[in-house]
């Protein structure tokens, strides 16, 4: 009836799934991993706020 010893979880980097992550870099694996995907992340969120707050300026139109 002894239950088998539960196998230790392993956090998988989240970037590449492949390796398991480092207590440093959690939850990646290494610090390349977290830099592509903040990299990445940021590559998407600067892009759109910039150009639409580039645009909201733009569209106050001065003479109303
Ligand atoms: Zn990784």
């Amino acid at each position: 009836m002894a239950e088998p010893p539960k196998p230790e979880k392993v956090e998988l980097c989240v970037f590449c799934r492949r390796h398991a992550a480092e207590p440093a870099w959690r939850p990646f694996c290494s610090e390349r991993c977290r830099l592509q995907d903040l990299a990445r992340w940021a590559d998407e969120s600067y892009r759109v706020p910039a150009e639409a707050a580039d645009q909201a300026e733009k569209v106050t139109d001065p003479d109303g």
